[in-house]
């Protein structure tokens, strides 16, 4: 997620400098050791988005067209949303609805029959497949395990008066499904539009915040009526994670809500905690493996999934997803890999993934149980993996 050599420069004043938007919304202005420059926010790879324009030059022209597909694309997302959402069929090909009287405009494509109310209530479990392409908008939809885990076990029995979802759309409709907590999910997959108004769902851009859809009711509704809230996010991992905090900050001050009090899950890697903690010093990672739907397993690794909770909810509230593989660590105050041993020199149980730890009295860290302590490189690594 995060490139070391490159850092995001929030200092600027949008109030002052026009800032350059693309697709995704206003850019983020990037700086490296020779360069500052402003850059598309959601898409790592120039070629998913390829607006890239030198601070402080002045190139019109050049960002008008990326303007123009701006306002085309938030034009586009009012539309979709203000469509009424019954009688329709799905057309994956366009990745969007149409009606009765409009199959012809679809002939060859991959559509759907008509849709009934309940699939469009649950389109994440009947219709639409995770997004997968790009490293933008991977998207993973949570397994139905997880789903009944999280709202049975951690929503519930919480104290919160509303979630509110960014990124999780499986979460979200299971929640209006199966409890009767408020909710209300803010998420860039354009398709999701089709199946829910601005009174549900707000197109947002979590790593520059900007929302492209109305939000009257989200405004008028929801956020003045509630008090203490749930924040689930679910990011595509190959976001910005300074962005991200950043931009939900910004969220909350630009509404004038941050007297409502928020606890926040963020769902990511354990290999890139040090990234989450750097931008979400307040999060701690449970030891859980998060499993997802996904058809193609594409998050699992021979280890299970590498995904996990963080979270600044305590952590002793979380009870273990499955009864044999985590056991309680009095501790650390919460459930950890059975295979734990609780390190007090580091005070933690040190396994992220499983596997069994020792602490290195030399590294004055623990490390995985099956690398040995090099005197050559001062170091502890599998045999034979030497690199001096
Ligand atoms: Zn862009
Ligand atoms: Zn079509
Ligand atoms: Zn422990
Ligand atoms: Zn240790
Ligand atoms: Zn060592
Ligand atoms: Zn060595």
């Amino acid at each position: 997620m995060s490139d070391e050599r490159l850092e995001i420069d929030f200092s600027l004043d949008p109030n002052e400098i026009k800032v350059p938007k693309c697709r995704h919304g206003p850019t983020l202005l990037f700086r490296s050791s020779t360069q500052r420059f402003f850059a598309c926010s959601a898409c790592r790879d120039r070629r998913d988005c390829q607006i890239y324009v030198p601070f402080g030059k002045r190139r019109k022209n050049y960002v008008k067209q990326f303007e123009n597909e701006f306002r085309q694309f938030r034009k586009l997302v009012r539309q979709i949303q203000k469509k009424k959402k019954r009688n329709f069929f799905f057309c994956h090909t366009c990745s969007n609805v149409f009606f009765e009287g409009e199959q012809s405009e679809h002939v060859d494509h991959r559509t759907t029959k008509r849709l009934t109310r309940k699939e469009i209530s649950r389109p994440c479990q009947t219709i639409l497949q995770p997004l997968k392409n790009k490293r933008s908008d991977a998207q993973f939809f949570f397994s139905s395990n997880f789903i009944d885990y999280f709202i049975g076990k951690i929503v519930e029995p919480g104290q919160w008066d509303a979630v509110l979802c960014i990124g999780c759309p499986t979460l979200f409709e299971n929640l209006r499904e199966k409890s009767t907590i408020r909710s209300f999910l803010l998420d860039f997959d354009l398709r999701l539009c089709s199946f829910y108004s601005s009174k549900k769902m707000l197109l947002f851009n979590m790593f520059n915040g900007h929302v492209f859809s109305r939000e009257k009711t989200f405004r008028e509704e929801f956020l003045s009526s509630i008090e203490n809230c749930l924040v689930v996010v679910d990011p595509p991992f190959g976001g910005f994670h300074r962005a991200l905090a950043h931009s939900l900050d910004e969220f909350w001050k630009t509404r004038n809500a941050t007297n409502i009090r928020r606890q926040l899950i963020l769902f990511n890697p354990y290999f890139l905690s040090k990234w989450v903690v750097d931008a979400f010093p307040q999060l701690k990672m449970l030891d859980y493996k998060i499993e997802y739907s996904s058809t193609l397993n594409l998050c699992r690794g021979r280890k299970g999934s590498p995904v996990r909770i963080f979270t600044d909810v305590d952590p002793s509230l979380f009870p273990p997803v499955d009864d044999e593989n985590y056991k309680f660590c009095f501790e650390c105050n919460r459930f950890v890999f059975a295979i734990n041993r609780h390190c007090f020199q580091c005070q933690t149980c040190p396994s992220k993934n499983g596997q069994p730890s020792r602490h290195c009295s030399e590294c004055q860290r623990c490390v995985q149980a099956d690398r040995k302590h090099c005197s050559k490189c001062s170091f502890c690594h599998l045999p034979n993996r030497c690199e001096k």
